[in-house]
């Protein structure tokens, strides 16, 4: 396959050649969902003849438009497709459809999920990197929306300029109170009891409305306002570990950390601040927002974190690029299975041993394992009964604002849901 320049002048060159009354040029952009996981079940080699047929089948359908590999699972292609939008959607869904058809590699028969992002080049002031771009965002929100195929738009994505309106805004919003902290609790499975509850963020928007994190966290981390985010994060749950205190239930107070700030030795000095004047139990949940650069230096936050007396937990494992890299690495006292893998346990084959080895897994390394997006009884019975030591999800407790938070303790909701919900429930 060519390379992302080779992409760009082929773009160049089909535009020149192109018949502009009866077809439009466009850029599409491949995806494989979920490559890591993909690769990680069935190994690198068959995994890039995975990628090796994608392109064959884009080559053919296309008529040898030439396919390039834009990174390890995404393949661009430029091509010209009709000029009427039906026939564009039309033929973009059989290419979708022709992607999926399960592909026999090497005696093994293999299904993968694909998401197709596109953009049109249909205005003169776009340069070829623009529409690659886009129809890299694109594919971004395929993705997100979990649609099969996306075009690009500028409605929907906004153009680099509001991406800076919304920095804006989210600087505004933070130093003026908008954001919030639902808490969610957890649940250890042995006693019913809630051990502790995780912290996430809401941004209480006063036009938008309220904004969920995966809309602002992405742009937060990339400008690095991600550290400031945290930090009132932090101070936060502690207030209102404090609250919840005065209230009679001592429980643990989890934060999501990007691992972006394991990198950050200010963030380290401030969080010391944070919890010597407020001391409280806390956990931060490793979320694996870019690759750890500098281990030995992660490793060295992480300790000090640890003898602060902060718990350390492996967020989202199993889904992100490097996870066995982390649990071997970083040092952790909790694993947290990605709700990926739970939210559909009792009806898949492969989930229930993925879950059950994590398990084991976590166990071996003497880490609790924790697993979240628990949204009925069946699973919660099912990661009981395979020693699963904590549980979160709608089916235990919603993420609810603090006083709520301390009526659901109150009330003992956590044990009703848990005692209703015995291994038995699995049987008939
Ligand atoms: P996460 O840390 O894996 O958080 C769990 C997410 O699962 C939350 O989404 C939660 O609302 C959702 N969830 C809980 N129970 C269920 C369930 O039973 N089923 C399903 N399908 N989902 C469930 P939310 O709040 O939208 O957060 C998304 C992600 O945003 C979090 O994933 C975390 O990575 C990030 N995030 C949230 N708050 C913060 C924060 O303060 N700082 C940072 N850096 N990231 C945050
Ligand atoms: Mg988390
Ligand atoms: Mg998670």
């Amino acid at each position: 396959m060519y390379s992302r320049h080779e992409l760009l002048s082929w773009c160049k060159e089909l535009r020149t050649t192109q018949d502009a009354s009866h077809e439009r040029l466009a850029v599409i952009v491949v995806g494989v969902d979920r490559f890591a996981r993909v690769r990680g079940a069935v190994g690198y080699g068959l995994a890039e003849m995975v990628m090796a047929e994608l392109g064959r089948r884009i080559d053919g359908f296309t008529h040898n438009q030439r396919t390039s590999r834009l990174a390890p699972d995404c393949i661009g292609v430029a091509l010209t497709l009709p000029a009427n939008d039906q026939g564009c959607t039309r033929t973009l869904s059989e290419l979708h459809t022709a992607l999926e058809e399960p592909m026999v590699l090497q005696g093994h028969k293999l299904h993968v999920s694909i998401r197709i992002g596109y953009s049109l080049w249909d205005s003169p002031e776009l340069s070829t990197t623009d529409v690659l771009h886009q129809a890299e965002m694109a594919l971004d929100q395929a993705r997100e929306s979990s649609r099969p195929v996306q075009l690009f738009s500028t409605e929907e994505y906004g153009d680099p300029l509001s991406r800076l309106v919304l920095l804006d805004e989210l600087n505004a919003g933070l130093a003026g109170g908008q954001m919030q902290l639902l808490y969610q609790p957890q649940v250890r499975t042995r006693t019913g009891e809630v051990a502790g509850v995780e912290a996430l963020i809401r941004w209480n928007h006063p036009v938008r409305g309220m904004v969920p994190p995966n809309h602002f966290i992405p742009t937060a981390e990339e400008t690095g306002l991600i550290r400031d985010m945290t930090e009132w994060a932090i101070g936060q749950a502690l207030r209102d570990a404090e609250i919840i205190r005065d209230a009679g239930h001592d429980i643990t107070m989890g934060v999501n950390i990007s691992s972006r700030l394991l990198g950050d030795a200010t963030f380290l000095d401030r969080t010391e601040r944070m919890i010597r004047e407020r001391p409280g139990r806390l956990t931060f949940e490793i979320t694996e927002s870019s690759e750890i650069h500098d281990w030995p230096m992660a490793i060295r936050i992480l300790r000090t974190l640890s003898d602060w007396g902060v718990r350390i937990s492996i967020d989202d494992y199993g889904s992100g690029m490097s996870s066995l890299a982390y649990v071997q690495q970083l040092p952790a006292h909790e694993l947290k299975i990605d709700r990926l893998f739970v939210t559909q346990l009792t009806s898949s084959h492969r989930d229930p041993l993925l879950v059950r080895s994590t398990i084991e897994l976590g166990h071996a390394l003497e880490l609790e394992v924790v697993a979240e997006g628990i949204q009925d009884s069946e699973t919660l019975a099912l990661l009981t009964m395979m020693g699963c030591d904590l549980v979160q999800g709608y089916f235990i407790g919603v993420p609810q604002p603090v006083d709520q938070l301390i009526k659901y303790l109150d009330r003992g909701d956590a044990r009703q849901r848990t005692a209703n919900a015995s291994p038995r429930s699995l049987i008939g």
